[in-house]
């Protein structure tokens, strides 16, 4: 059924500006037709959603969640006491509350069992309410590494391929291994600052993920992980937090312009570090004080690197509300409002691997978001959702009346 929504202001982030008085015209569950709505010529009787003084966008994209884990201080406690059915059933409100914060796309970046696979299919299938999922599955870790209660547990280039095909066979939509340790897995803090695995392990990984159409993220918080990633052709490095093997930060320049070349990927997940309101993590001396990484990430902007918001949503300190909090932080260090929100959109969707999302433009879903004020001007306006469109049905609308118009505490 064709849906004609009219909108004051339109960023369809496809192309740069505002279309004022715009209109999307929406037809069976995708975009039709975006312009000025004068130009717009629906067809007598379509059907007609008037927003008046709201910005309409692209549905935002998370490109790092974790959607088993509840984003309390101690996630790893609850998910460790919950059995499957309980997981599940929490994956089912983390995806509400995300949704309804403005995110309509969301990449699941290591869940338990394959649990994500059966929330992206329910709601793929309509049996949920939630943003499209894009699934990882089960990690790849070596034995004892990072995440290795959740993930697959592999050692050799025999394991790893075992485990890739396995992951490919269960129906995953990318790959996502663990190049250094983690400060989530127990003992793991140290663990940040080296690889994991040997140069050849990983390529070995990234070849054979490849081989069957799927994209490579890699958690590297190490610099020396972060040059293998690069090295190996990885699609996405998570956190990417240049921590040599001391006690500092090294920011390796020929890594940086390789990465800048192969066109790699970013999600600097720096939410899940410097949470909103400070709610600083408990006894990490690394993560105390932001000023030292922002020059890192002004240079790797600089450098043309493409960034990526995604928080590491579900991660100690990391609710599912606060995407937008992710981009403020990618401010301090130089991003603009436009580039924050095709790094939220468009850059997303092409670290996603997907053309049918994070920009309004015929052809792509309609997925859209309405919000108050104008984005383009603060990136601020997001916190501030009226209404959300997925698949072109309403998911979610704001009540009318004086209601919050900040995010919640
Ligand atoms: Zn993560």
């Amino acid at each position: 059924m064709d849906l004609c929504i009219l909108a004051e202001r339109i960023l369809t982030i496809s192309a740069p500006g505002i279309i004022a008085h715009g209109a999307v015209l929406v037809r069976g569950g995708s975009i039709a037709a975006v312009g000025r709505a004068a130009d717009l010529h629906p067809p007598a009787g379509t059907p007609t959603l008037s927003l008046g003084d709201v910005t309409l966008l692209p549905g935002l994209i998370d490109a790092h969640a974790h959607l088993m884990l509840d984003g309390s201080p101690d996630p790893l406690r609850t998910l460790q006491a919950e059995d499957d059915s309980q997981v599940l059933l929490r994956m089912v409100h983390n995806a509400t509350v995300l949704i309804r914060s403005g995110v309509t796309t969301v990449r699941d970046c290591a869940c338990r069992n394959h649990l994500s696979l059966a929330l992206r299919d329910a709601i793929r299938g309509g049996l949920l309410v939630g943003p499209n999922v894009l699934s990882a599955g089960r990690v790849l870790t070596i034995t004892g590494g990072h995440l290795f209660f959740v993930g697959r547990e592999c050692d050799g280039t025999d394991a790893l391929r075992h485990a890739v095909r396995a992951e490919v066979k269960a129906g995953v939509d990318l790959i996502k291994v663990m190049g250094s340790g983690g400060r989530i897995t127990p003992g793991g803090a140290n663990l940040r600052r080296r690889p994991q695995l040997t140069a050849d392990e990983l390529a070995l990984v990234v070849r054979e993920a490849h081989g069957f159409g799927k994209r490579v993220a890699v958690h590297a918080h190490a610099t020396a992980a972060i040059a293998q990633a690069v090295a190996a052709g990885a699609d996405s490095v998570e956190h990417c937090l240049w921590l040599d093997d001391e006690t500092g930060f090294r920011l390796d320049e020929r890594t940086l312009e390789r990465m800048a070349a192969q066109g790699t990927f970013v999600v600097p997940t720096l939410a899940r570090f410097f949470p909103r309101g400070g709610a600083a993590e408990s006894g990490d001396p690394l993560m105390r004080d932001i000023d030292p990484l922002l020059p890192l990430f002004a240079r790797m902007r600089e450098a043309g690197v493409r960034l990526v918001a995604g928080n590491d949503t579900g991660a100690s300190y990391t609710p599912f509300t606060d995407l937008v909090h992710g981009l403020e932080l990618m401010a301090r260090f130089g991003m603009a409002p436009a580039e924050l929100l095709r790094a939220a959109t468009l850059t997303a969707a092409e670290c996603l691997g997907r053309d049918d999302v994070g920009a309004l433009a015929a052809g792509r879903r309609a997925d859209l978001i309405a919000v108050r004020g104008n984005p383009l001007d603060d990136v601020r306006a997001l916190w501030d959702v009226e209404l959300i469109i997925k698949d072109g049905q309403v998911a979610w609308q704001q009540m009318p009346g004086p209601g919050p118009r900040a995010p919640l505490a």
